[in-house]
């Protein structure tokens, strides 16, 4: 996809190299850096309705410094290799940033899957896997695809399992994709993961008054308005996480047929349920067709979760939102970042910000090939450890410890709890690594500059000990 002025690819380039020159790296590893290693283009054909359907995917490998590579597989009409290319090198430098030990890929197909059926989409799916099993652009070693748009665990199910019938000896096959059913080898809350990764960032955020007073905040999240654009699967978690349980107000959605506003706050819930049951936002109480107005309405925090490119340097001044974080990939172009910084909008960048799904799909992965539930050796014996300390702990006092805080206490952590638990350290270790580097040198203008320059360093080390 590109915009007007500026295509997604050259827009992290610019990014990158802004960040690079500051890092001062060599010009031929910034070269061997930046570009995407290989790109695989696939034209395979389906007899569907009677007819041969090509069909064109792309798998784009940005950087194998650590293997497998990882990123998700996109289902777009509008997908081309440029957005692939971006999508991948930004899967390397996240990767990096949040300490995920693989390189960078992403994948797409051109495709509107609303105009086909499941059946037809599961047997366009297989096919593809089939051609990506091929050049081992699918494997638990070496190339690992999870959701992105317009894909989610239906696809990565229909994935996983036909590369099981490829590799039906492959002891790890189930690690080829992450994202899957939990009944498929998947993990508890991989997808709530890159919404909930929202939360906790915005969270460790407010963690760090300078940070919010620069964008002309304070306090908490509680009653913070927030406009968000896309509501799918990260959109949707993170408006529900941040109205539910930090009591943020979602005054405005955006959808692709129109929004929705409403001061006192959406009911998230209600307008997903709506998505889910019309196919889009228009005749729910406060819809608007005037998208527009409402990407530039007065907010606390504006959350674009649909994709890239929709902040330009054609809006960007009419931007009024204090902060964005960047749950989409890509959604602020290079120029918009430089006008929106220049207005003091604080950007949490995509390449932190969105991060929570690769993490999950790290444990999701490290799940598949330790072939066990995270907890499951150590639950029952936390629980009879804790109640022995408890026992102990009551017969000297001589009281009893209140009931629903026994159970509590004694209770071992869960799949779940675990994962979120992981999920809330990389966020928010993460953070706080780009903001103290953003504070620790005044040439660094910004968080993204200084998450680039995190990832950078971290790749850059990584080749070192490569010794090439
Ligand atoms: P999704 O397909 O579940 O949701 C996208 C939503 O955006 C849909 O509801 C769609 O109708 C809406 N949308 C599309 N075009 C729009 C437009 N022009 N205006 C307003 N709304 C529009 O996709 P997703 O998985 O939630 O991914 C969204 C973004 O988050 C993408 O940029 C993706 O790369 C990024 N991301 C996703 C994950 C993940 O785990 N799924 C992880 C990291 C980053």
């Amino acid at each position: 996809m590109t915009t007007q002025n500026e295509s997604f690819l050259s827009s992290v380039e610019r990014m990158f190299d802004q960040a690079a020159d500051l890092v001062g790296i060599p010009d031929d590893l910034r070269h061997k850096i930046k570009v995407a290693n290989s790109t695989y283009t696939v034209r395979f054909g389906v007899r569907l309705r009677n007819k041969l359907y090509t069909f064109v995917g792309y798998r784009s490998v940005h950087s194998e410094h650590r293997e497998p590579v990882k990123g998700g597989i996109r289902y777009s009409p509008h997908a081309d290799q440029d957005e692939v290319e971006a999508l991948a090198s930004l899967m390397t430098y996240k990767c990096a940033l949040v300490e995920a030990p693989f390189g960078g890929s992403k994948g797409a197909l051109v495709i509107d899957p609303n105009e086909w059926e499941p059946h037809e989409l599961e047997r366009i799916t297989r096919r593809f896997t089939q051609e990506l099993a091929k050049r081992s652009l699918i494997s638990p070693a070496q190339n690992v695809p999870a959701p992105d748009m317009g894909t989610g665990e239906r696809e990565m199910s229909w994935m996983a399992d036909e590369y099981k019938r490829l590799y039906p000896n492959d002891l790890n096959g189930w690690g080829c994709v992450t994202g899957k059913p939990v009944s498929k080898g998947g993990i508890r809350g991989r997808v709530e993961a890159t919404g909930r990764g929202i939360q906790y960032a915005l969270k460790e955020a407010f963690r760090h008054p300078d940070d919010i007073e620069h964008a002309g905040l304070s306090g908490t999240l509680e009653g913070k308005r927030i406009v968000v654009q896309g509501l799918g699967n990260v959109g949707y978690h993170a408006a529900q996480f941040l109205s539910q349980e930090d009591d943020a107000i979602i005054v405005g959605v955006m959808e692709r047929d129109g929004a929705v506003v409403d001061e006192a706050g959406i009911d998230i819930d209600g307008l997903h349920k709506h998505i889910h049951d019309t196919g889009g936002v228009k005749g729910y109480q406060g819809y608007t067709p005037d998208s527009d107005s409402v990407l530039k309405m007065d907010c606390d925090i504006f959350i674009p979760a649909a994709m890239e490119g929709v902040i330009s340097a054609d809006n960007a001044d009419a931007i009024k939102a204090k902060i964005i974080i960047e749950a989409a990939n890509g959604p602020v172009t290079f120029s918009a970042n430089e006008i929106l910084r220049d207005k003091k909008c604080l950007i949490i960048p995509d390449l932190y910000a969105n991060a929570g799904g690769v993490t999950v799909s790290y444990f999701e992965w490290v799940k598949n090939i330790g072939h066990i539930r995270f907890g499951r050796m150590q639950r029952r014996q936390h629980e009879r450890q804790t109640l022995d300390m408890v026992n102990a702990i009551e017969e000297m006092v001589g009281k009893k410890f209140p009931k629903g805080h026994l159970e509590r206490i004694i209770e071992g952590p869960t799949e779940l709890d675990l994962v979120r638990s992981g999920l809330d350290d990389v966020m928010r270790e993460g953070y706080q690594v780009i903001s103290e580097k953003w504070r620790s040198d005044n040439r660094i203008p910004d968080l993204r500059t200084a998450a680039m320059m995190i990832a950078i360093e971290r790749i850059r080390d990584s080749y070192d000990s490569l010794g090439i």
